[in-house]
């Protein structure tokens, strides 16, 4: 057991303007289940498509049984019995699940024909040692995706993998489905394989390993064995670093109520009630699959609500689409800009008044100068870095998009604005400006709902927090009560309200 399959050694990753290791170790036991933890952007997947292969990098050495190796491919870390079940699959969906597991080495008679009925008993006798209930002559596209996952493990087994690396595997299983997947693990353990886990939820970790190393903005922290740690420990080993002064000064006292949301549910959210005060920023934090991106979604009707209410000052509205959501006084900044908010091919201008046209429309005249000085007014105050308002979107920086985006947003003039993740791809500069914006937005009486798994976001700018975990609300936090290791402890079960 205390045999050391793989060593990765001083390892950096440089990508085009970001480093994403600095200094990586790790030390793989024969046999063990490891963990990998950290925040997003630690650094986790990136060591790991290095370890499978996938990707090469700038310095370091890893030692396989000892002896160094390089990988210029995923089969290279292949030969040395190191395979990688990938978040986003990668399996042939018009195949069947015998053919995606023998893919590229389907066995042949002495002719050189393909041996059909060999290649279905090996993968039978491959999927019966693993107990799995998956027809080998199944096509892998009429699979759940919890299927599918298992026939990437029955597939690591064929190609004689001791080091299966599983990355975030439960981010779209159920609970039943988890069930098996640990099952699965508990009897590769006892054939002598060893499982790289990474995963955010801090209950799984330390129910199934042996042992976590903590990674941070790309460095090792360290290595314990689970049985001699705690989620505190650990958690305050993930976040590490003190929060800045990015967050302006938010002095905030509860005004009269603006907004509530009355026992939502839809899919992935259960009987969710929140209310929302004048000048309030209250932060709705949960991990993914918590239900918080779907219950903003389901207020700005982006996601159908199967019952419930939303009122705004009283009113009862209608979130059955985004424009009756904007109709009714709830703005939103969508996570996906690209796809949601902003359309790359049109100019600042057009963006920006889009969904307000009305405002600026007389008769079935659109007054230019009134929509142009609009605009150039937004452009101005939110200090967008641009040589006009006819400038194309798509050329901007995310940064600056993401300003036009919240342009948008104050055109449209609601009470209510959802944030989805508002800084995510912007640099620390433009956060800043986006966190003085909100500010301001806040103390014209605006009322935000934010939504962000960035912590230190959620806690320098929410005046309040609620925490969703599987769909639920689980607690809130006041603003003297938030910490990043409270936050992430109740976020993935570590510790029950
Ligand atoms: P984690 O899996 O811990 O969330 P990642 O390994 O995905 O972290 O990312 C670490 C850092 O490297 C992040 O800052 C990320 O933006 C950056 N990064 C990851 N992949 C690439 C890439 N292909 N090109 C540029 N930057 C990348
Ligand atoms: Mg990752």
């Amino acid at each position: 057991m205390d045999e050391c399959v793989l060593k990765i050694e001083s390892v950096v990753k440089v990508f085009p303007g970001v480093t994403a290791l600095k200094d990586a170790h790790l030390e793989i036991k024969k046999g063990e289940v490891h963990a990998i933890c950290g925040e997003n952007g630690a650094g986790k997947s990136t060591l790991m498509k290095i370890v499978a292969g996938a990707q090469p990098y700038t310095s370091g050495h890893m030692y396989v049984d000892g002896s160094e190796v390089v990988f210029h491919s995923t089969r290279d870390a292949e030969k040395q019995g190191i395979a990688m079940i990938y978040q986003e699959f990668n399996m042939v969906p018009e195949l069947t699940v015998a053919e995606n597991m023998y893919l590229g080495r389907l066995p042949q008679k002495a002719g050189g024909a393909v041996d059909w009925a060999k290649l279905y008993r090996d993968a039978d006798a491959v999927l019966g040692r693993l107990k799995l209930n998956i027809g080998s002559r199944t096509r892998v596209k009429h699979l759940s995706v919890a299927e599918s996952q298992m026939t990437e493990i029955a597939k690591c087994l064929t190609i004689g993998a001791r080091i299966i690396i599983m990355d975030e595997p439960t981010a779209a299983l159920t609970e039943e489905e988890i069930k098996i997947l640990f099952d699965t693990i508990q009897d590769l353990k006892q054939r002598g394989i060893s499982i790289i886990y990474i995963s955010h939820r801090m209950d799984e970790i330390f129910q199934i390993a042996d042992r976590l190393t903590v990674f941070r903005d790309g460095r090792y922290i360290a290595t314990k064995n689970i049985r001699e740690t705690n989620y505190r420990e650990v958690v305050s080993m993930m976040v590490g670093r003190s929060v800045d002064t990015l967050y302006p000064r938010r002095e905030y006292r509860r005004g009269e109520l603006v907004f509530e949301a009355r026992n939502i549910c839809g899919k992935g959210v259960y009987d969710v009630s929140i209310d929302l005060h004048r000048g309030e920023i209250l932060g709705i934090s949960g991990l993914m699959g918590s239900g918080a991106i779907e219950l903003s979604k389901m207020i700005y009707g982006a996601l159908p609500m199967e019952s419930g209410a939303i009122f705004v000052n009283g009113k009862k509205i209608d979130c059955s689409d985004p424009n009756r959501a904007i109709a009714g006084g709830i703005g939103f900044v969508s996570d996906d800009r690209k796809k949601e908010g902003l359309v790359l091919g049109r100019s600042i201008r057009e963006n920006v008044t889009l969904s307000s046209l009305k405002k600026f429309t007389r008769g079935i005249r659109l007054d230019q100068e009134k929509e142009l000085k609009h605009v150039r007014e937004k452009i101005d105050r939110l200090r967008i870095k641009v040589s006009g308002p006819f400038q194309l979107a798509g050329k901007l920086s995310g940064g600056n998009q993401q300003k036009v985006v919240f342009a948008k947003v104050l055109e449209t003039d609601t009470p209510v604005l959802i944030l989805d993740e508002p800084t995510r791809g912007v640099d620390v500069g433009a956060k800043a400006e986006i966190y003085r914006i909100m500010d301001q937005m806040t103390r014209q009486g605006k009322s935000i709902i934010l939504i962000s798994t960035d912590l230190p976001e959620m806690i320098g700018m929410s005046d309040r927090v609620i925490v969703m975990r599987e769909g639920r609300r689980i607690l809130e936090l006041s603003k003297e009560e938030l910490s990043q290791e409270k936050l992430l402890a109740y976020e993935s079960g570590g510790i029950e309200e």
